[in-house]
């Protein structure tokens, strides 16, 4: 079982990547949520040349995968919950909601931090919101989130198994809920009990600081909802909201690799989001 897990998990999570971008591509072209300000041929190689970029990166980089670390901790008998007498299906839920709540948290931090925030506004500057926003993040962010995710498995000592159905989890809901897709609001009200949907994440790409800083989860709702970090709808509306962040609005910036890569090195240190909680203005 851990064996089978080890060798296929790279072919796991890239087959899960395709067939989510192939469907969501294919939801947001038959029923776009908002009208796009760039095309699709003009972000997409960019958004997912990032993705490309980073996988080669943390392979080279890494020694090993998360799920890798997740059997080497749990071989060693690393973490609070190895040796507990869990049944694995309890187990393993467990351990998806708690990694959950680690990439809440630390989805926070990268907001509050001034240095992190540089980062993390690669992703909030794509012009549009669609399925690939969902999987472009600043190198810089990436490894840092390898980092955290590696202390978090030496702490908890999760399964390889919750750790590798963690990660193709987050990978499929935050390509779901960045997408461009409509979906009857009804539905949406009934998925928001237990998932993240993209009218909810959408909120937290407005260009308004205070609803920026407002639903930071990407699979689970119920830590905004908790915290006090939930809002429903954006003020504007769906289709009139303003995407990315202020200061930030030409293509060539915001949505080509090497401006993409330059925004944590732009603008000033103090210039962070999760010091406006009212929606004040730039000067
Ligand atoms: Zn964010
Ligand atoms: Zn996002």
């Amino acid at each position: 079982m851990g064996d089978s897990i080890l060798n296929q998990q790279a072919a796991i999570r890239l087959a899960s990547f395709f067939l989510i971008l192939l469907a969501m591509g294919i939801w947001e072209a038959l029923a776009p949520r908002r009208e796009r300000r760039l095309t699709r041929v003009a972000r997409w190689p960019h958004n997912l040349g990032i993705v490309l970029f980073n996988i080669l990166l943390v392979r080279a980089l890494f020694p090993m995968t998360a799920v890798t670390m997740a059997f080497y901790a749990q071989s060693r008998g690393w973490g609070v919950l190895s040796g507990v007498p869990i049944a694995p299906w309890i187990l393993v839920p467990l351990c998806v909601v708690v990694l959950d709540l680690a990439i809440y948290l630390q989805h926070v931090m990268f907001h509050a931090v001034p240095l992190l925030w540089r980062f993390h506004r690669m992703h909030h500057a794509d012009l549009d919101f669609d399925v690939t926003t969902g999987a472009r993040f600043h190198p810089v962010e990436i490894l840092l989130s390898m980092v955290i995710k590696f202390a978090v498995i030496i702490v908890l000592g999760p399964p390889a198994i919750a750790v590798l159905a963690f990660e193709v989890i987050l990978n499929a809901t935050s390509m779901f809920n960045h997408s461009n897709a409509r979906m009857p609001l009804a539905l949406d009200a009934v998925l928001r009990c237990f998932l993240v949907t993209p009218d909810m994440h959408r909120v937290h790409h407005s260009v308004e600081d205070d609803e920026t800083n407002s639903n930071f989860g990407f699979s689970l709702p119920w830590w905004d909802r908790l915290f006090g970090t939930y809002r429903a709808q954006p003020r504007a509306g769906h289709e009139a909201m303003t995407i990315g962040i202020r200061g930030f609005s030409e293509a060539r910036v915001c949505d080509r690799l090497p401006g993409m890569l330059m925004i944590p090195f732009k603008g000033k240190v103090g210039n962070y989001a999760i010091n406006r909680r009212e929606g004040e203005k730039d000067e």
